[in-house]
């Protein structure tokens, strides 16, 4: 069999090094795994390279760097036999090849050297065990064991081994395979598809920091919903993220059904993605209906309720981000403040926009008013095209109507014309009640339009409020 060579993808300067550095060590190097993939698929080109050798990674990374004009810091990971150095704009990672085997409480695996063979034995999937070698002698060749240059034409997600084994020794393979699906829009091969749902409790002991990254790279992807769908079919989904899954199914009573909110959601998250890359917003969209298990409800007369989701959904986002490690910093408070205001401009593109409306939810939305709205119009899934138009042409005018009205009432990040000190100044007051009272019926007034957000007219309005409260201006 002739072997494929592929010269042409090792063109950039840092190759050859490499190249030079393993010979004068006298050891096998090969380019592995994500470059020479996506060097295959033609995709971007990664930034990240993974270097095999065939003795020490840690010698080779250290001899790399010695022969690199800027003599870059080799950072050694001892405990994995790695190490890592950093040259323009690559992050080059070298390992040694090696033999791994797996025991079943930990993805911490037993290893010991070994050869190539053995180091592409213990890769993921047949697309990330592609090498290119960078002996001289052979510059270029392919060596490509499991036929994962066909998979890569057959868009199939394969395991080298047998699926149960590859999956059962490190669980997190399984989030990996359905990411990859999901990112290179591949299918995984059914009976790997089997092993993912057979092992997945095994889930349970990888690390949640581990399972974020990997749901994180899913809902950065063209069409997340890929990827969410398989964690629920194989059943991955359940364990990680129970909030979503029971919003799944469909009930009726007295002839009245509510939509699936869990396929609904999924769509949201595929519409979003088509408008905002912020991956927080892509968070918000997939929470956005969480409260709507807890809450849901029959009435007789009105059907199917889910009263107040938006704040009990809200509360959830809190436990969920904390279960899973996640950050509970300003994000978190972002997507909170998207679950609970998921439905305000919906309510508000119901009726006639009116501008107190609009005022006050910008006023509540702050900077956030237009992420609000992008979640809102991907919330749109009606298939009634009459409905969808309808909805959307509602969104715009709302959108248009926030324009217009920050522009003259300014009232984003809304800072009193009238502060708590002139008020005090103004009725001789010391701290007290009446002045929050004050304060708060000036920010009514502008909110609801009886007077502009201006000092002078708040100032009138001030001494009215003043004086209904029976309190005397100081001369
Ligand atoms: P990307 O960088 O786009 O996420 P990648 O394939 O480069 O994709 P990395 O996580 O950078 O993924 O890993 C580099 C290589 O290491 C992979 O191609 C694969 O060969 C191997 N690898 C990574 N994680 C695992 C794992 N959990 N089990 C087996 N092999 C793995
Ligand atoms: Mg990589």
């Amino acid at each position: 069999m002739t072997v494929q060579n592929y010269k042409e993808a090792l063109e950039q300067e840092i190759f050859s090094i490499i190249s030079e550095a393993a010979g004068a060590l006298n050891v096998d190097s090969y380019v592995i795994g994500g470059f020479v993939r996506d060097y295959l698929l033609q995709r971007n080109m990664p930034k990240d390279i993974d270097i095999v050798a065939v003795g020490s990674g840690i010698a080779l990374a250290k001899k790399v760097a010695e022969k690199l004009p800027e003599k870059p810091k080799v950072q050694v990971f001892k405990n994995f036999g790695t190490a890592m150095l950093q040259w323009n704009d690559l992050e080059v990672e070298f390992v040694g090849a090696r033999k791994e085997s797996y025991r079943s409480h930990s993805r911490k695996p037993i290893v010991e050297d070994g050869t190539l063979e053995d180091d592409q034995n213990r890769r993921d999937f047949t697309i990330n065990a592609l090498a290119l070698s960078l002996h001289e002698a052979n510059f270029g060749d392919l060596l490509d064991p499991f036929g994962g240059v066909e998979d890569l034409k057959q868009k199939l997600i394969r395991t080298p081994l047998d699926p149960d084994v590859t999956y059962s020794d490190d669980p997190l393979r399984m989030l990996r395979a359905i990411r990859f699906a999901s990112q290179l829009n591949f299918k995984i091969e059914p009976a790997s598809l089997e092993a993912i749902s057979r092992n997945k409790e095994r889930i349970k002991i990888i690390s949640k920091e581990r399972i974020v990254d990997e749901l994180n790279k899913i809902l950065m992807c063209d069409k997340p919903s890929i990827g969410f769908s398989l964690m629920y079919k194989t059943g991955l989904l359940q364990i990680i993220l129970p909030e979503l899954t029971r919003l799944q199914g469909i009930e009726e009573k007295e002839g009245q059904r509510h939509k699936d909110n869990f396929w609904h959601t999924l769509e949201v998250v595929d519409n979003i993605s088509e408008n905002t890359d912020d991956l927080w917003l892509r968070w918000a969209a997939l929470l956005h209906d969480i409260g709507k298990a807890p809450t849901k409800r029959f009435d007789k007369k009105i059907g199917w309720t889910f009263h107040g989701h938006e704040f009990v959904g809200s509360k959830m986002v809190f436990r969920l981000f904390k279960r899973l490690r996640m950050p509970l910093n300003d994000k978190m408070k972002f997507v909170q403040k998207m679950v609970l205001m998921s439905s305000r401009p919906i309510v508000l593109a119901q009726d006639i926009v009116t501008d107190s409306a609009v005022r006050r939810l910008i006023f509540d939305a702050g900077d956030h008013v237009e992420d609000l709205m992008t979640l809102c119009e991907a919330d749109i899934t009606t298939k009634n095209p009459k409905k969808f138009k309808k909805y959307r042409n509602n969104f715009k005018i709302v959108r248009e109507k926030i324009v217009e009205v920050e522009e003259r009432d300014h009232v984003r990040n809304f800072q009193p014309p009238i502060s708590g000190e002139d008020i005090m100044k103004t009725f001789n007051l010391k701290p007290s009640r009446e002045i929050g009272i004050i304060k708060d019926a000036i920010k009514e007034a502008i909110l609801e339009g009886e007077i502009p957000n201006e000092y002078e007219a708040a100032r009138e309005f001030m001494l009215k409020k003043g004086k209904e409260l029976g309190l005397e201006c100081r001369k």
